[in-house]
C-alpha cells in the first residue's frame, strides 16, 4: 500500500472545479471523498448509488481530463458507495459548508437546542416495528408508486433521501402539476425514513402551517410552535405554492429552514411549479427553496399510466380486464389522480350490481369523463372559436403560438372563460392552447383577474362571450 498517492491532484482538481462550478452546484455534487489511490485509479466515496450514477454521468470526463492535465497520466475514478452517518456527514471533510458565504457557518459541531439530540447522532432503531406514521398516508410508499421516465429523477433522488436524510440533498423541493404524484412521493420518504429509522418527522401542508401560525399568534403560542418544527429530524411541507403572499408565515418559515438546515436536518418541500415562478415570495425564502436539489414530475407516458393502472388494481385486489386499462390509459393523459378516479368509478359500479367491469360497460360508464365535452357541452374548441371571432381573430392565430399583444389577451380571456366554466386542468387547457405549459395558463388566467379588478366591464364582456359559447351549438 502506499504506492500511489494522487491524493494530491485530487484536490487541486477540487479546488479548481469549486471556482468553475455554482456555489449551489458545487456544494450539491462535490460531497465525495478521496479514499485510496490505487495503480493509475483514485477511489472516492459517495453517499448512495443514485449520487454515483449522477456525478458519472455529470463529471467523471471532466475529473479525469483535470487529472491528466495536472499529473501528466491517465488517472482514472472509481467510486465506492459508502453510507456516511449523520455525524460523519455534519464533521466530513468535504461537507460544503463553506459555500454558502452568505450564510452564518458555524466551523465547530453545530449547537442545537434539542435535548435528545445534544452529542450525538439520532437514535437508529433499525430493526423496530413501528406503527404507521400519525401523518403519513400508509399507502403513500414507494412500493406503490411507479416509476417511469417521467418521474424516475424524482423519484431515485427521494429514495435516497430516505435511505440518508439531511445527508446529501438538503432541502430537496419536488415540483409538478396537479396529480402527479408530488405528495405521494413526499409522504414515501417519510414513510420510509419512519420504518427505518423512526426519527421524528412532521408532514404538514403549507395551508395547515399558515393556520397553525395564525392560531398560535392569536393563542400567544409561538413559542411552542417554534419548538415543535425546530425539533423536526425531517419536516415535510406539501404545497408550498399556498405561501404566496403569506408574509408572516414566509418569515416564520425562513428561520424554522435555517434552524433545520443548520441542524443537518431534512427538509422537503412541494410546489406545483418551479419557485421561479412563484410570485410574492420574499426573496431569501427562495432562496432557501431553490438551494439543494429541485426535482421536477412529468406527466406519464401512456406505458406508465398502464402500469400505474395495473398496480392501483394489484393493490385494491379486483379484476379489471387489460383493455380496460388501456382504454382509460389511452384517454386520460394529464393527471394521475383523475386516472385512478375513473378506475374506482368501474369498481364501485360493479360491486354496486355485482356484474363484473367489461370494455362495454366501462365506455358507457366513462363516457361523459373521456368526451370532449366535459360540461354544459361545451369544448376548449367552441371557446377558441367564439373568442377568436368576437375579437376578429383567426381560429388558429388564437390557439397557436404568436404572442403579439392583439392575440395575447383574447387568448388569456380564451384559458379563463374556460377555466371557468370546463373541467379541463390547465395541463389540459395548455395543450389546447399551442402546447403551452400549465403555468402559461394560470399565468393567463391570473392577468385577467387583475384586469377585472381595474376593469370592471370586462366582466360585461365575459358573461356576453360565455353565453355566446353556451348558445354555440343551439
Ligand atoms: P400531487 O400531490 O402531485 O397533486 P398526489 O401525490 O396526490 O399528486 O397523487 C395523486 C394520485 O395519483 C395519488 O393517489 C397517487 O397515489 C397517484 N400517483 C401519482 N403518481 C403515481 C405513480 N407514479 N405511481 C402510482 N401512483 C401514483
Ligand atoms: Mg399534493
Amino acid at each position: 500500500m502506499g504506492t500511489w498517492d494522487y491524493s494530491v491532484f485530487w484536490k487541486e482538481t477540487v479546488s479548481q472545479l469549486k471556482s468553475e462550478l455554482s456555489e449551489q452546484e458545487f456544494a450539491m455534487w462535490f460531497n465525495m471523498e478521496y479514499e485510496t489511490s490505487g495503480d493509475q485509479s483514485i477511489t472516492l466515496s459517495v453517499p448512495s448509488a443514485f449520487y454515483r450514477d449522477q456525478v458519472k454521468q455529470r463529471y467523471q470526463g471532466r475529473i479525469e481530463g483535470k487529472l491528466f492535465d495536472l499529473s501528466g497520466q491517465h488517472i482514472g475514478i472509481d467510486f465506492e458507495v459508502r453510507q456516511r452517518t449523520r455525524e460523519e456527514a455534519h464533521k466530513g471533510p468535504s461537507k460544503p459548508v463553506s459555500t454558502h458565504p452568505n450564510e452564518t457557518v458555524h466551523a465547530g459541531p453545530k449547537v442545537y437546542s434539542s435535548p435528545r439530540q445534544t452529542g450525538g447522532p439520532i437514535v437508529e432503531n433499525h430493526k423496530a416495528e413501528r406503527d404507521s406514521h400519525p401523518q403519513l398516508r400508509k399507502d403513500y410508499i414507494f412500493d406503490n408508486f411507479v416509476i417511469g421516465e417521467n418521474n424516475s429523477f424524482a423519484a431515485n433522488a427521494a429514495i435516497a433521501i430516505a435511505k440518508n436524510p439531511g445527508v446529501a440533498y438538503n432541502p430537496c423541493l419536488i415540483y409538478g402539476g396537479v396529480g402527479l404524484g408530488k405528495t405521494h412521493l413526499m409522504q414515501a420518504i417519510g414513510n420510509l425514513s419512519w420504518q427505518e429509522k423512526g426519527c421524528k418527522i412532521i408532514y404538514i401542508t403549507a395551508e395547515n402551517f399558515t393556520n397553525e401560525f395564525v392560531e398560535a399568534i392569536k393563542n400567544s403560542t409561538t413559542q411552542n410552535f417554534k419548538n415543535k418544527y425546530r425539533n423536526a429530524d425531517m419536516l415535510l411541507i406539501d404545497d408550498i405554492h399556498f405561501l404566496q403572499k403569506k408574509n408572516e408565515t414566509q418569515e416564520e418559515l425562513f428561520h424554522t429552514f435555517n434552524a433545520l438546515y443548520d441542524a443537518n436536518k431534512q427538509i422537503i418541500f412541494t410546489c406545483d411549479r418551479p419557485v421561479s415562478e412563484l410570485k410574492n415570495l420574499s426573496e431569501r425564502l427562495r432562496s432557501r427553496f431553490e438551494r439543494g436539489l429541485n426535482v421536477d414530475l412529468q406527466p406519464p407516458s401512456y406505458e406508465t399510466r398502464c402500469a400505474i393502472l395495473s398496480k392501483k388494481v394489484e393493490t385494491r385486489g379486483v379484476h379489471i380486464p387489460q383493455d380496460v386499462i388501456n382504454l382509460i390509459a389511452k384517454n386520460i393523459s394529464s393527471n394521475v389522480r383523475d386516472l385512478e378516479a375513473s378506475l374506482t368509478k368501474l369498481i364501485a359500479y360493479a360491486e354496486l350490481t355485482k356484474k363484473p367491469v367489461t370494455l362495454e360497460s366501462a365506455q358507457q360508464q366513462l363516457r361523459d369523463t373521456f368526451g370532449s365535452p366535459k360540461q354544459n357541452n361545451v369544448t376548449i374548441e367552441t371557446i377558441q372559436k367564439v373568442v377568436a371571432e368576437y375579437f376578429s381573430l383567426s381560429y388558429t392565430d388564437l390557439k397557436g403560438k404568436k404572442r403579439t399583444k392583439a392575440i395575447s389577451f383574447p387568448r388569456q380571456l380564451a384559458m379563463f372563460i374556460a377555466r371557468e366554466i370546463t373541467e379541463y386542468s390547465t395541463t389540459e387547457l395548455g395543450m389546447e392552447f399551442g402546447g403551452r405549459d400549465h403555468t402559461t395558463v394560470m399565468h393567463g388566467c391570473q392577468k385577467i383577474e387583475e384586469r377585472l379588478k381595474a376593469e370592471p366591464s370586462l366582466e360585461s364582456t365575459i358573461q356576453k362571450l360565455t353565453k355566446l359559447i353556451k348558445d354555440y351549438n343551439s
